[in-house]
């Protein structure tokens, strides 16, 4: 099965932070796959924008050099990547000053659908966007990109809420949550609305309980300053674990719209209760075989930032009550694991007695690695010796499912980027959202604070601490395994 390529209007994509990891890792080949998918236009381009001493020429080589690391398939076809380094453009640009602006304005054409990708610190998107409007550059079609995070907390996410609304049009604006472009997450909300079998099921009367896990094996190398001012919470729980929560518990919207589908992510994050001290635990990973322990990565010894943060949420409305939510994040894990599993409870009454076992329905998204959905289903365990049962699981690997001609699902930056150009703001978050978020998280982390809260120490390459295993158990509950 091939999928289609639709081609995009004409546009100029400004990446602000050009020469960056993030442009160079995951921007540039995004666009370099798209491009060779075939869905440029021949009226694109991708400006880089940065301080750097570099000449356009100077840019492509880097740029080149990026995709052989990060599109090494398709960049060995040098003919596909000399055309593409030709809509490659550089220009040096201070976000801060206004040196290289006019520059920027003489490559821009009014005519083609504008985006202005902010691939800088954080602290550089309130100037950019006041600068794109005092040098006259925002056109009717221009769209800005917002990378994480946005915000600190409440207070600095509204101010910067403020100061782009002040600038742009909130269908202007896309605050981008890499997670949201994976192709599991809309299979999710397709399984969910696109099946009769599962949304009658899918509340608290049948449900028992949710997780959703996003295990990584890295540490913080490389963001040590940022991290420890932020910590797992701040970092991954307030928007990717959040919105993986909005997902699976919001309503059905009427159509797949942009604003139906974050109407109904927004009244999730709304329903929420203020989560209890005790149903949150902290970690931080020590000395491993991997590397040193946090502590020594951030050069703080009395650091009392979480790398692992797990809790228990609850969504107070008709369809959760008495549901609860698991999420679970940290860095030096076991096993790179993000997946969402569905709990369902035990058959209400077993004909088979006792012998038998206690048999559940679950249903585990796996958004990474290995991106799919299992259904695990009861059957009887094959060959005589009375009726045995046992659990089987239901396999939609997309790989496997959809054959080898299939293509492979598009990274989340290709489909991200590529909806910014289609003007399509589904998948970004809206700027209510962001703040309701923040504004579950802040209580939390101001109580930490309060209460002088030091993380609980967990073995670097475990599955977390302990007193994780006993937020669970306390409620006859277990983790699902992070699968090495
Ligand atoms: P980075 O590697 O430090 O790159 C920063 C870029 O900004 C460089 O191109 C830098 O070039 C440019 N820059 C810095 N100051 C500037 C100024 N005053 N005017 C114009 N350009 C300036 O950062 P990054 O890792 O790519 O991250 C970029 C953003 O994406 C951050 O907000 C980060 O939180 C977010 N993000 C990154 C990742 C990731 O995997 N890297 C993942 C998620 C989100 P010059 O110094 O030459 O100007």
């Amino acid at each position: 099965m091939v999928s289609r390529v639709i081609p995009v209007d004409p546009f100029d994509l400004i990446i602000f932070g050009g020469t960056g990891d993030l442009a160079q890792r995951k921007i540039m080949p995004a666009l370099f796959r798209r491009f060779c998918a075939g869905q440029w236009p021949a009226d694109a381009q991708v400006i880089g924008a940065a301080r750097g001493d570099l000449d356009r020429a100077g840019f492509q080589a880097v740029v080149a050099e990026s995709l052989r690391s990060y599109a090494s398939d398709l960049a060995r076809n040098g003919d596909a990547l000399n055309a593409f380094l030709q809509r490659v453009g550089f220009v040096r640009l201070d976000a801060l000053s206004d040196a290289g602006w006019d520059q920027l304005a003489g490559l821009l054409d009014n005519a083609r659908v504008r985006a202005f990708y902010f691939s800088v610190g954080p602290g550089l998107f309130a100037p950019l966007a006041t600068k794109i409007q005092a040098h006259n550059l925002a056109t009717d079609k221009t769209r800005i990109v917002v990378e994480k995070p946005f915000g600190h907390d409440l207070e600095s996410s509204r101010a910067l809420n403020a100061t782009l609304a002040a600038h742009f049009r909130e269908s202007q604006i896309y605050r981008i949550d890499h997670y949201l472009g994976k192709e599991t997450v809309q299979n999710l909300m397709a399984v969910r609305f696109g099946n009769m079998l599962f949304e009658p099921l899918w509340n608290s009367q049948y449900v028992d309980h949710i997780q959703i896990t996003v295990a990584e094996t890295v540490g913080i190398d490389g963001r040590e300053d940022y991290y420890d001012r932020a910590g797992a919470m701040r970092d991954m729980m307030q928007n990717h674990l959040m919105q993986l929560l909005c997902l699976i518990a919001m309503e059905p919207p009427a159509k797949f719209d942009p604003d139906a589908v974050r109407d109904e992510k927004l009244k999730v994050i709304r329903a929420l209760d203020p989560v209890e001290p005790h149903h949150i635990v902290r970690g931080q990973f020590g000395a491993g075989a991997d590397g040193p322990g946090y502590r020594d990565v951030v050069g703080n010894p009395r650091s009392a930032t979480e790398s692992y943060v797990a809790l228990r949420a609850h969504v107070s409305n008709w369809r959760w009550a008495g549901t609860p939510f698991y999420l679970r994040t940290g860095k030096r894990l076991v096993a790179r694991s993000s997946v969402i599993n569905v709990l369902f409870k035990d058959a209400p009454h077993s004909i088979f007695g006792a012998a038998a076992g206690r048999h559940a329905n679950a249903l585990s998204i796996r958004l990474q690695p290995n991106e799919g959905i299992t259904l695990k289903v009861t059957i009887k365990e094959p060959g005589p010796g009375g009726m045995r049962l046992v659990d089987v699981p239901l396999d939609m690997s997309f790989a496997e499912a959809l054959g080898p001609d299939s293509d492979t699902p598009p990274d989340a930056y290709e489909r991200l980027v590529m909806d910014v150009i289609r003007g399509n703001q589904t998948l970004f978050m809206r700027g209510d959202e962001v703040e309701a978020a923040w504004a579950w998280v802040d209580p939390i982390i101001a109580g930490w604070q309060a209460r002088g809260d030091v993380p609980k120490p967990y073995d670097s390459g475990s599955t977390g601490p302990g007193d994780a295993e006993l937020l669970m158990k306390r409620d006859g509950r277990h983790w699902q395994g992070i699968k090495p």
